[in-house]
């Protein structure tokens, strides 16, 4: 399962960022993750479960944020979301287009004490 691998990452840097801050209990956690990275926010949402059991994230609570596929034209520098993967500037018809967003999963902020 590609989500589990993904949250095992996760997971690991918020050991290591809680080990390092003092933190012993995370409340809340922020993730962004682009749609192309074709993780389904439910599977994550199901992955994390499996973490649950460790007193760190024991009261956590995951919120995923989506990152729409975004691309910029390469001719007429329009930036635009691209919509099922047809990869065409919307302005100007060029196929020169360069992508910008959709493929990141990083924490954007965790809470805790
Ligand atoms: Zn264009």
């Amino acid at each position: 399962m590609h989500e589990l691998s993904l949250m095992e990452n996760v997971v690991a840097t918020l050991r290591a960022s809680a080990a390092e801050n003092r933190i012993k209990k995370i409340t809340r956690i922020q993730l962004v993750v682009g749609k192309l990275t074709m993780a389904v926010p439910e599977a994550l949402q199901f992955a994390f479960e499996v973490f649950k059991e460790e007193d760190l994230f024991k009261s956590a609570v995951l919120e995923i944020k989506e990152e729409p596929v975004r691309g910029e034209c390469k001719e007429c520098q329009h930036a635009f979301e691209i919509k099922d993967y047809e990869f065409l500037c919307p302005s100007c018809s060029s196929p020169q287009v360069k992508l910008v967003g959709g493929r990141e999963l990083y924490i954007d902020f965790y809470e805790g004490d």
